[in-house]
């Protein structure tokens, strides 16, 4: 393939990918959006392994048989519950990527055709650069997403690590980089500072993530999403390859725009989150002690309170994504709306563990998108709804957040379903939710908790409506 038809598939595999993004960010299109992101790719894929640039063939593809079926087998396995934890594996193999190729170009320049000796030396200072700041954002990325991926594993717990001067040592770890690089670039290229610097960013990377604490994590895994764009379009300028710099920063901006969304919903700064958790030092939350009685209610019951009311409002969380309880919940609000019983789903922006994983599950269960509002839309109606059934959520429907300042969730908008008529909690026990605090709501006297698998439990409704 020439360079020029190269460059042209690349164009038009660029305007690909941003039709894909245009179409991911609407739930009506996103399915075409993912076609287009498909088409993208492998025009991408095709220009660059039959392009002028790319040597041993078959090497690529005997290596992208073997990441292709590793990817299709566990693309296949992977429970939607897992999809966060796999997205942030997947981040972390862009940031290991970024710093494997920073040191084969480092080791092995690329040939620059350029004859004037000091346009020579300044490409091969910007060159240095890109190097080594290619290196810095890959190792951040790598250990951030790998700490990411324990955290929501559980394998790492999720409360905030707190060290003494936590913001000296991020501060000291970007300044000593930076001298680092200046002393990279003016001794022209000393391996002893790209792999001191590696070893800082690599524990930087880890700090990072470790100190955000559980709530604030849907933003670190956007944040992460960014920091990997860039880490590819760091790649892309190593490489030059117009193509990885382009969708390198399509990823990075887009991540960035979503992590200020992110941050916005969830009442916090978005320069505190990427600091490490700045402001995060709350003392223990005065809503960890015992709230009180609790009431429960038996799947009869909320069946009966179902038929009478005129108006529902369903908040699905994350354990709705664990007892896959979407089909049966889909079920419910069919044979309630038949009965004439207006029913309406409430998202938080940040339930479950990855953003929209609600409105895919909800999709996936074909709940009709008009009757799934988002919190800001049903906030206000809580007061006029007769019955909120709260399925498997339980930090984004916590009062603490708006009422204990001292809460670790403060500050964060909720769904104010407190404010209904009666409030049914669907889960197994008292436990407490992703950010380890207890919730108050299940202490209110219009509240009942029906206790059980929510899928088990829908079940039992479906017999008696
Ligand atoms: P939570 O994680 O706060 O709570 C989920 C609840 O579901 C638990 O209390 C659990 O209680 C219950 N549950 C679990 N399994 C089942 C089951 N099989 N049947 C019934 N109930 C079940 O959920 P939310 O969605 O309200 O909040 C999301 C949290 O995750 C927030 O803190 C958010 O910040 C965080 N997060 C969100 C991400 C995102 O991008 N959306 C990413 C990372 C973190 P029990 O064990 O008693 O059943």
């Amino acid at each position: 393939m020439s360079e020029g038809l190269t460059q042209a598939a690349y164009i038009v595999a660029a305007l690909f990918f941003i039709l894909s993004l245009a179409g991911l960010s609407k739930q009506e299109s996103a399915r075409t959006g993912n076609y287009f992101g498909i088409a993208g790719m492998t025009i991408a894929l095709i220009a660059t392994i039959f392009g002028p640039e790319a040597q041993g063939i078959t090497w690529i593809i005997v290596a992208m048989v073997i990441g292709g079926s590793i990817g299709i087998y566990y693309a296949k396995r992977v429970e939607m519950t897992e999809m966060p934890e796999l997205v942030a594996i997947l981040h972390s193999f862009v940031g290991l990527a970024a710093v494997l190729v920073g040191y084969n170009s480092f080791i092995e320049p690329p040939a620059m055709g350029l004859a004037n000796p000091a346009d020579l030396h300044a490409e091969h200072v910007i060159h240095m650069v890109e190097v080594f700041l290619g290196v810095f954002i890959g190792a951040v990325t790598f250990t951030g997403s790998i700490v990411a991926f324990g955290k929501l594993r559980g394998v790492i717990s999720s409360s905030a690590l707190n060290i003494p001067h936590k913001h000296k040592w991020n501060l000291a770890a970007i300044v000593i980089s930076t001298i680092l690089m200046i002393y990279f670039v003016k001794v022209d290229g000393s391996m002893f500072a790209l792999i001191v610097m590696t070893l800082i960013a690599l524990v930087f990377g880890y700090h990072l993530v470790a100190s955000i604490g559980g709530a604030d994590m849907p933003v670190v895994v956007s944040m992460l999403n960014s920091y990997s764009g860039w880490a590819a379009a760091a790649a892309g300028f190593m490489l030059a390859n117009d193509l990885l710099i382009v969708t390198g920063a399509l990823v990075g901006s887009s991540g960035a725009i979503l992590s200020y969304i992110m941050c916005k919903a969830m009442n916090r700064s978005f320069v505190s989150v990427i600091a490490g958790g700045f402001g995060n030092d709350v003392s223990a939350s005065s809503s960890d002690e015992e709230q009180g009685e609790h009431q429960e209610a038996s799947a009869e019951e909320v069946a009966e309170m179902l038929k009478d009311a005129r108006s529902v409002v369903i908040t699905p969380g994350y354990g709705m994504a664990v007892a896959q309880a979407q089909y049966p919940v889909h079920e419910i609000t069919d044979r309630l709306r038949q009965q004439g019983v207006e029913v309406r789903f409430g998202i938080h922006p940040v339930a479950g563990r990855l953003p929209g994983h609600m409105n895919v599950l909800l999709a996936e269960a074909k709940v009709p998108y008009d009757i799934v509002l988002e919190m800001d839309e049903i906030n206000d109606d809580f007061p006029q709804t007769d019955v909120v059934l709260v399925i498997g959520a339980n930090d984004t429907v916590n009062p603490a957040a708006m009422e204990d300042p001292n809460s670790p969730i403060a500050g964060m908008p909720v769904l104010e379903v407190w404010n209904a008529k009666h409030v049914i909690v669907f889960k197994r026990s008292m436990n407490t939710g992703y950010a380890g605090v207890q919730n108050p709501l299940f202490f209110k006297e219009n509240s009942q908790m029906l206790f059980g698998d929510a899928k088990e439990s829908c079940n039992k409704i479906l017999e008696h409506l």
